[in-house]
Protein backbone atom coordinates (compact mmCIF):
# COMPACT_ATOMS: atom_id res chain seq x y z
CA UNK A 1 0.00 0.00 0.00
CA UNK A 2 1.38 3.68 -0.71
CA UNK A 3 -0.27 7.00 -0.57
CA UNK A 4 0.26 10.50 -2.63
CA UNK A 5 0.27 13.53 -0.62
CA UNK A 6 1.19 16.83 -2.21
CA UNK A 7 3.43 19.21 -1.43
CA UNK A 8 2.45 22.80 -2.13
CA UNK A 9 5.50 25.29 -4.00
CA UNK A 10 5.90 28.25 -5.35
CA UNK A 11 2.24 30.04 -5.97
CA UNK A 12 0.73 26.86 -7.77
CA UNK A 13 2.62 23.93 -8.23
CA UNK A 14 1.91 20.77 -6.59
CA UNK A 15 4.79 18.61 -6.20
CA UNK A 16 3.44 14.79 -5.45
CA UNK A 17 5.07 12.45 -2.98
CA UNK A 18 4.42 8.59 -3.38
CA UNK A 19 5.18 6.88 0.10
CA UNK A 20 4.42 3.26 1.61
CA UNK A 21 4.03 2.59 5.02
CA UNK A 22 7.68 2.03 5.78
CA UNK A 23 8.83 5.57 5.14
CA UNK A 24 10.18 5.67 1.31
CA UNK A 25 9.60 8.30 -0.57
CA UNK A 26 9.51 9.21 -3.94
CA UNK A 27 9.30 12.81 -5.43
CA UNK A 28 7.56 13.59 -8.38
CA UNK A 29 8.58 17.00 -10.32
CA UNK A 30 10.52 18.50 -7.14
CA UNK A 31 11.20 22.03 -8.11
CA UNK A 32 11.72 23.61 -5.01
CA UNK A 33 14.37 21.33 -2.71
CA UNK A 34 13.62 23.65 0.53
CA UNK A 35 9.94 22.76 0.52
CA UNK A 36 10.50 19.20 -0.28
CA UNK A 37 13.62 18.17 2.67
CA UNK A 38 11.29 20.16 5.07
CA UNK A 39 8.66 17.50 3.99
CA UNK A 40 10.67 14.60 4.28
CA UNK A 41 12.22 15.62 7.61
CA UNK A 42 9.40 16.25 9.01
CA UNK A 43 7.89 13.07 7.56
CA UNK A 44 11.13 11.30 8.38
CA UNK A 45 10.81 10.03 5.16
CA UNK A 46 13.89 8.55 3.57
CA UNK A 47 13.98 9.84 -0.56
CA UNK A 48 14.58 6.37 -2.78
CA UNK A 49 13.36 8.31 -6.27
CA UNK A 50 12.74 11.16 -7.91
CA UNK A 51 10.39 11.09 -11.38
CA UNK A 52 11.04 14.09 -13.61
CA UNK A 53 8.76 14.73 -16.42
CA UNK A 54 10.07 17.58 -18.05
CA UNK A 55 13.30 19.96 -17.91
CA UNK A 56 11.36 23.39 -17.15
CA UNK A 57 12.63 24.94 -13.39
CA UNK A 58 10.05 24.80 -11.62
CA UNK A 59 9.82 20.84 -11.81
CA UNK A 60 13.47 20.05 -11.39
CA UNK A 61 15.09 23.16 -9.56
CA UNK A 62 15.67 20.87 -6.38
CA UNK A 63 16.93 18.07 -7.89
CA UNK A 64 20.28 18.79 -6.68
CA UNK A 65 19.21 19.96 -3.24
CA UNK A 66 17.51 16.44 -2.65
CA UNK A 67 20.54 14.35 -4.47
CA UNK A 68 22.79 15.95 -1.92
CA UNK A 69 21.03 14.84 1.13
CA UNK A 70 20.11 11.78 -0.46
CA UNK A 71 22.78 10.25 -2.66
CA UNK A 72 21.54 7.06 -3.02
CA UNK A 73 17.80 8.28 -4.72
CA UNK A 74 17.07 7.00 -8.29
CA UNK A 75 16.76 9.61 -10.19
CA UNK A 76 14.00 9.16 -13.86
CA UNK A 77 13.73 11.43 -16.11
CA UNK A 78 12.89 11.70 -20.28
CA UNK A 79 15.31 9.69 -22.05
CA UNK A 80 17.02 12.85 -24.07
CA UNK A 81 20.32 14.61 -23.42
CA UNK A 82 18.80 17.43 -21.09
CA UNK A 83 18.80 15.18 -18.71
CA UNK A 84 21.55 12.29 -19.29
CA UNK A 85 24.23 13.79 -17.15
CA UNK A 86 22.26 13.59 -13.90
CA UNK A 87 18.92 10.96 -14.65
CA UNK A 88 18.67 7.65 -16.05
CA UNK A 89 16.80 7.91 -19.06
CA UNK A 90 13.34 6.14 -19.29
CA UNK A 91 10.99 6.63 -22.45
CA UNK A 92 7.58 5.28 -23.64
CA UNK A 93 6.68 1.50 -22.21
CA UNK A 94 9.93 1.25 -19.99
CA UNK A 95 8.60 0.48 -16.09
CA UNK A 96 10.13 1.37 -13.19
CA UNK A 97 10.34 -0.76 -9.70
CA UNK A 98 9.24 1.95 -7.86
CA UNK A 99 11.16 1.68 -3.82
CA UNK A 100 8.22 4.05 -2.72
CA UNK A 101 5.64 2.38 -3.69
CA UNK A 102 6.27 -1.16 -3.76
CA UNK A 103 4.54 -1.10 -7.92
CA UNK A 104 5.81 -1.05 -11.11
CA UNK A 105 5.24 2.45 -12.49
CA UNK A 106 5.20 2.83 -16.81
CA UNK A 107 6.21 5.73 -18.68
CA UNK A 108 4.11 7.45 -21.18
CA UNK A 109 5.61 9.74 -23.81
CA UNK A 110 3.96 13.01 -23.67
CA UNK A 111 5.29 15.50 -25.59
CA UNK A 112 3.75 18.57 -26.38
CA UNK A 113 4.41 21.20 -23.57
CA UNK A 114 8.16 20.56 -24.24
CA UNK A 115 9.16 18.26 -26.96
CA UNK A 116 10.87 15.65 -24.26
CA UNK A 117 8.09 15.49 -21.82
CA UNK A 118 7.03 12.39 -20.33
CA UNK A 119 4.51 10.94 -17.47
CA UNK A 120 4.11 8.31 -15.15
CA UNK A 121 1.48 5.69 -14.91
CA UNK A 122 0.71 2.79 -12.18
CA UNK A 123 -2.79 2.00 -13.36
CA UNK A 124 -4.53 4.03 -10.54
CA UNK A 125 -2.79 6.98 -11.06
CA UNK A 126 -1.58 9.32 -13.73
CA UNK A 127 1.13 12.18 -12.90
CA UNK A 128 1.04 14.00 -15.82
CA UNK A 129 3.28 17.09 -15.24
CA UNK A 130 2.86 20.46 -17.35
CA UNK A 131 0.21 18.23 -19.94
CA UNK A 132 -2.75 17.79 -18.94
CA UNK A 133 -4.38 20.53 -16.49
CA UNK A 134 -8.09 20.05 -14.77
CA UNK A 135 -10.52 21.95 -17.17
CA UNK A 136 -7.32 22.59 -19.39
CA UNK A 137 -3.60 21.73 -20.64
CA UNK A 138 -0.29 22.97 -21.29
CA UNK A 139 1.19 25.48 -23.58
CA UNK A 140 3.02 24.46 -26.36
CA UNK A 141 6.26 25.80 -26.00
CA UNK A 142 8.21 22.92 -28.10
CA UNK A 143 5.24 20.05 -29.61
CA UNK A 144 2.64 20.85 -32.37
CA UNK A 145 -0.37 20.83 -31.68
CA UNK A 146 -1.35 17.67 -33.48
CA UNK A 147 1.77 16.11 -31.23
CA UNK A 148 -0.23 17.25 -28.20
CA UNK A 149 -3.29 16.46 -29.44
CA UNK A 150 -2.09 12.19 -29.56
CA UNK A 151 -0.50 12.92 -26.14
CA UNK A 152 -3.95 13.69 -24.53
CA UNK A 153 -5.52 11.29 -26.17
CA UNK A 154 -3.46 8.67 -24.22
CA UNK A 155 -4.23 10.34 -21.10
CA UNK A 156 -7.84 10.43 -22.07
CA UNK A 157 -8.15 7.11 -22.91
CA UNK A 158 -6.56 5.50 -19.52
CA UNK A 159 -9.61 3.86 -17.22
CA UNK A 160 -12.12 6.10 -15.97
CA UNK A 161 -11.16 6.10 -12.77
CA UNK A 162 -7.68 6.90 -13.47
CA UNK A 163 -6.23 9.90 -11.30
CA UNK A 164 -5.03 12.38 -12.74
CA UNK A 165 -1.77 14.31 -10.89
CA UNK A 166 -0.71 17.24 -12.54
CA UNK A 167 1.47 19.91 -11.44
CA UNK A 168 -0.05 23.38 -11.02
CA UNK A 169 -3.47 24.58 -9.61
CA UNK A 170 -5.25 26.23 -12.43
CA UNK A 171 -8.69 24.53 -12.23
CA UNK A 172 -10.47 27.85 -11.74
CA UNK A 173 -9.31 29.91 -14.42
CA UNK A 174 -9.55 26.75 -16.73
CA UNK A 175 -13.05 26.53 -16.07
CA UNK A 176 -13.63 30.03 -17.09
CA UNK A 177 -12.28 29.56 -20.22
CA UNK A 178 -13.95 26.20 -20.83
CA UNK A 179 -16.89 27.58 -19.99
CA UNK A 180 -16.65 29.94 -22.61
CA UNK A 181 -16.04 27.53 -25.60
CA UNK A 182 -18.68 24.93 -24.06
CA UNK A 183 -21.20 26.92 -22.28
CA UNK A 184 -24.58 24.37 -22.48
CA UNK A 185 -22.37 21.29 -20.44
CA UNK A 186 -23.97 20.56 -17.85
CA UNK A 187 -20.92 18.14 -16.44
CA UNK A 188 -18.93 21.66 -16.45
CA UNK A 189 -21.14 23.41 -14.76
CA UNK A 190 -21.75 20.91 -12.02
CA UNK A 191 -18.02 20.75 -12.21
CA UNK A 192 -17.44 24.49 -11.87
CA UNK A 193 -19.30 24.52 -8.67
CA UNK A 194 -17.41 21.70 -6.73
CA UNK A 195 -14.43 23.46 -7.44
CA UNK A 196 -15.59 26.97 -6.20
CA UNK A 197 -16.45 25.48 -2.75
CA UNK A 198 -13.00 23.96 -2.42
CA UNK A 199 -11.21 26.78 -3.64
CA UNK A 200 -13.30 28.98 -1.18
CA UNK A 201 -11.96 26.57 1.41
CA UNK A 202 -8.50 26.78 0.20
CA UNK A 203 -8.64 22.54 -0.75
CA UNK A 204 -6.69 21.39 -3.82
CA UNK A 205 -8.71 20.54 -6.83
CA UNK A 206 -6.31 18.06 -7.83
CA UNK A 207 -6.47 15.41 -7.94
CA UNK A 208 -8.98 14.77 -10.64
CA UNK A 209 -10.02 11.34 -12.89
CA UNK A 210 -10.10 10.94 -16.38
CA UNK A 211 -14.10 10.18 -16.14
CA UNK A 212 -14.41 13.82 -14.77
CA UNK A 213 -11.54 15.30 -17.90
CA UNK A 214 -13.27 13.48 -20.64
CA UNK A 215 -17.05 15.16 -19.79
CA UNK A 216 -15.30 18.80 -19.11
CA UNK A 217 -12.06 19.71 -20.55
CA UNK A 218 -12.68 21.16 -23.81
CA UNK A 219 -9.25 20.01 -25.05
CA UNK A 220 -10.53 16.33 -24.61
CA UNK A 221 -13.48 17.06 -26.28
CA UNK A 222 -12.73 18.48 -29.83
CA UNK A 223 -14.38 15.91 -31.43
CA UNK A 224 -17.25 16.94 -29.97
CA UNK A 225 -19.97 19.25 -31.38
CA UNK A 226 -20.28 21.84 -28.94
CA UNK A 227 -16.75 22.13 -28.69
CA UNK A 228 -16.35 22.25 -32.88
CA UNK A 229 -19.04 24.40 -33.33
CA UNK A 230 -17.43 26.90 -30.69
CA UNK A 231 -14.04 26.98 -31.90
CA UNK A 232 -15.49 27.04 -35.90
CA UNK A 233 -17.59 30.34 -34.62
CA UNK A 234 -14.26 31.72 -32.92
CA UNK A 235 -12.00 31.67 -36.16
CA UNK A 236 -14.80 32.15 -38.70
CA UNK A 237 -14.22 28.93 -39.94
CA UNK A 238 -15.86 25.52 -41.23
CA UNK A 239 -15.68 22.08 -41.37
CA UNK A 240 -12.39 21.67 -38.83
CA UNK A 241 -11.13 18.37 -38.04
CA UNK A 242 -10.98 17.23 -34.46
CA UNK A 243 -6.29 18.09 -35.05
CA UNK A 244 -7.51 21.50 -36.11
CA UNK A 245 -10.33 22.41 -33.67
CA UNK A 246 -7.26 21.12 -31.21
CA UNK A 247 -4.70 23.67 -32.61
CA UNK A 248 -7.23 26.47 -32.78
CA UNK A 249 -8.89 25.76 -29.41
CA UNK A 250 -5.47 26.10 -27.91
CA UNK A 251 -4.36 29.11 -29.55
CA UNK A 252 -8.43 30.44 -28.32
CA UNK A 253 -6.83 29.66 -24.79
CA UNK A 254 -3.49 31.08 -25.51
CA UNK A 255 -4.90 34.58 -25.94
CA UNK A 256 -8.00 34.32 -23.83
ZN1 LIG B 1 6.41 23.23 -17.71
Amino acid sequence: MYQVVKIPAFSDNYIWAIHNNEGKCAIVDPGDGDVVMSFLQIQQFELTEILITHHHSDHIGGVKLLQSHFPNCKIYGPDTSRFNSFAQGVKQGDVINLEASDTCIEVIEVPGHTIDHIAYFDSANVFVGDTLFSAGCGRLFEGSAEQMLVSLKKISRLAPSTNIYCAHEYTASNIQFAKTVDPSNQDLIAYESIVKDLRKNDFATIPTTVEVQNKINPFLRCDSLPVKHAVEKQFSTKDLDEKNCFANLRRWKDSF
